[in-house]
């Protein structure tokens, strides 16, 4: 029976097997976190939080933050936030999860306890005990918190699991509820696709805030009774080291990590001969081919190209493993979902064409949270409409060819310009703003602002990009501002953000 909440999935791996590390620590067995995920249950329903209840997770990138994730969406709703938001980020999403208490990490210095503490949302420290093995750790309220959860014990597999924002049409994020069975469906799948056993070891370097490393990274792992490495994050002086020390069997990483690691590969060709990866995969935003072909030949592994998204807990198409296909600028197969090319009207369209690519499985939500008109939009006829542009050839294999949506793509961080211009609107001197995707080398896109001045007022570029960076967490902050005397308008007079770029001389 395939399991379909999180913490059957926990229960496939052997008492001794590994399943969480961290470079230079010894491991947490599946027995420990077993253990673990009990005692975390005990301990939140006591202090009256149980399933549905929310728990925000501001925890650096880590062993505690991958356990932290599995074990409290065993019985509550996990809503993991970039630690690297300011405050006003952090009050506007604490606010919109309605969070039940927030965990940070002890002796973690992070505006969201302050945001917390005027929110009034409890704070419970993660107190890490690597000594059991990494990722172990024992919860502690800041203050004494008791009480009667609405519904306690283990989560069943319609509650939800994970809540993440998405970008949106507007400037308010959208939250994306994933249930239990959404999260272990997309692990299945993607578990299935690298066909994962109990002997791979995934080293984890994307941040564990996002659905990529969550899922990809973290649950298809155990799910396989398998084990993640989990490392601070990408850093590109330290990745060889620990490629060395881990021995991993994989790791998945956006397209701009693929691109650093490359970089640094020549001098480094002791440990990637030593290296044991039996693949490399790729996702969130395009891996140019020429990524791939230099990838696949210093490492000699198979580098699987997946299109995910928040929305489908992650993997919606990949790259089959050899001995099938792999095509170099598609992004594969449909690979558990079912994907669809649609034209505007809701039609599937037939294999060539070219239209919105739509899905349907077990892994998509079932909606955005409160928020009809979003609903009506993104569903047509039963298929989830992605925002993505793209066609599939006569092998179903899909190629991304655009996007409807208005979103930036920075090297698989998205940005919503919305968000951006209504943080830049606020500048006194600022009478408009737009924000747009610039084409870049290696991030595919970075976030460019054009503004038009008040009459009479006057702003440097670096004026506005600090006065952005107090409210913006740095990945959104406008890399290049132009001031113009009135913004260019499509055709139809519309404002637009998409071939805005190119207008202003600013294309590839
Ligand atoms: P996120 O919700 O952050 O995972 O972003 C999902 C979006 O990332 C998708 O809708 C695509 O626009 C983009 N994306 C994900 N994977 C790929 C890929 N392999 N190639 C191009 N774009 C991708």
């Amino acid at each position: 029976m395939a399991a379909d909440t999180v913490l059957d999935l926990l229960a496939r791996g052997a008492d001794s097997a590994p399943a969480i590390g961290a470079p230079e620590h010894k491991p947490l067995t599946f027995a420990r976190l077993r253990e673990l995920a009990a005692r975390t249950m005990a301990d939140l329903n006591a202090m009256g939080i149980g399933r549905d209840d929310r728990v925000a997770i501001v925890l650096p990138n880590g062993p505690e933050m991958a356990a932290a994730f599995v074990v409290v969406a065993s019985c509550a709703t996990t809503a993991p936030l970039n630690p690297a938001y300011r405050a006003d980020e952090f009050e506007f999403y604490l606010t919109d999860l309605k969070a039940k208490a927030l965990l940070v990490q002890q002796g973690e210095d992070t505006p969201a306890r302050a945001v917390a503490r005027k929110l009034g949302v409890p704070l419970v420290e993660v107190v890490p005990d690597r000594g059991k093995g990494a990722g172990f750790f024992m919860l502690k309220p800041e203050k004494p918190m008791a009480g009667k959860p609405a519904k306690s014990g283990k989560a069943g597999p319609d509650d939800i699991a994970l809540v993440l924002h998405t970008s949106g049409t507007t400037s308010r994020p959208k939250i994306v509820p994933l249930a239990q069975r959404n999260v272990c469906a997309s692990a299945r799948h993607i578990t299935q696709t690298l066909s994962l056993t109990p002997s791979d070891a995934c080293l984890n370097i994307m941040p564990l805030f996002h659905i990529h490393g969550l899922i990809a990274a973290v649950l298809s792992s155990l799910a396989a009774g398998g084990s993640v490495v989990c490392t601070p994050g990408f850093n590109a002086l330290r990745f060889f080291a620990w490629l060395d020390e881990v021995k991993p069997s994989w790791y998945t990483a956006v397209p701009t990590m693929h691109q650093t690691i490359l970089a640094r590969a020549e001098r480094n060709t002791e440990i990637i001969a030593r290296a044991k990866l039996r693949l490399i995969r790729s996702s969130s935003a395009s891996l140019p081919p020429q990524v791939m072909t230099e990838l696949e030949k210093v490492f000699g592994a198979p580098v699987i190209e997946s299109y995910g998204m928040t929305e489908a807990a992650h993997q919606m198409a990949s790259n089959p493993l050899p001995p099938r296909a792999r095509k170099p600028g598609s992004v594969g197969i449909a690979a558990g979902p079912e994907v669809a090319i649609m034209d505007q009207e809701g039609n599937i369209l037939p294999k060539g064409a070219l239209g919105e690519i739509v899905i349907k499985g077990p892994n998509v939500t079932a909606g955005y949270e409160a928020n009809p008109a979003a609903n009506a939009s993104a569903f047509s006829n039963g298929w989830f409409r992605t925002g993505d542009q793209g066609t599939m050839d006569e092998e179903g294999y899909l190629r991304i060819t655009g996007r409807l949506k208005e979103l930036i793509n920075r090297g698989g961080e998205k940005v919503s310009p919305l968000e951006v211009d209504e943080t830049i609107m606020d500048h006194p001197a600022v009478a408009q703003v737009v924000t747009f995707a610039m084409p870049h080398d290696k991030l595919g896109e970075e976030v460019a602002a054009a503004i038009v001045l008040r009459e009479g007022q006057s702003a440097t570029e670096r004026e506005i990009r600090d006065f952005a960076a107090k409210k913006l967490a740095d990945f959104k902050v406008p890399r290049k501002v132009v001031f113009l005397a009135e913004i260019p308008k499509g055709a139809t007079g519309k404002l637009q953000r998409i071939g805005l770029a190119e207008k202003l001389g600013l294309g590839a």
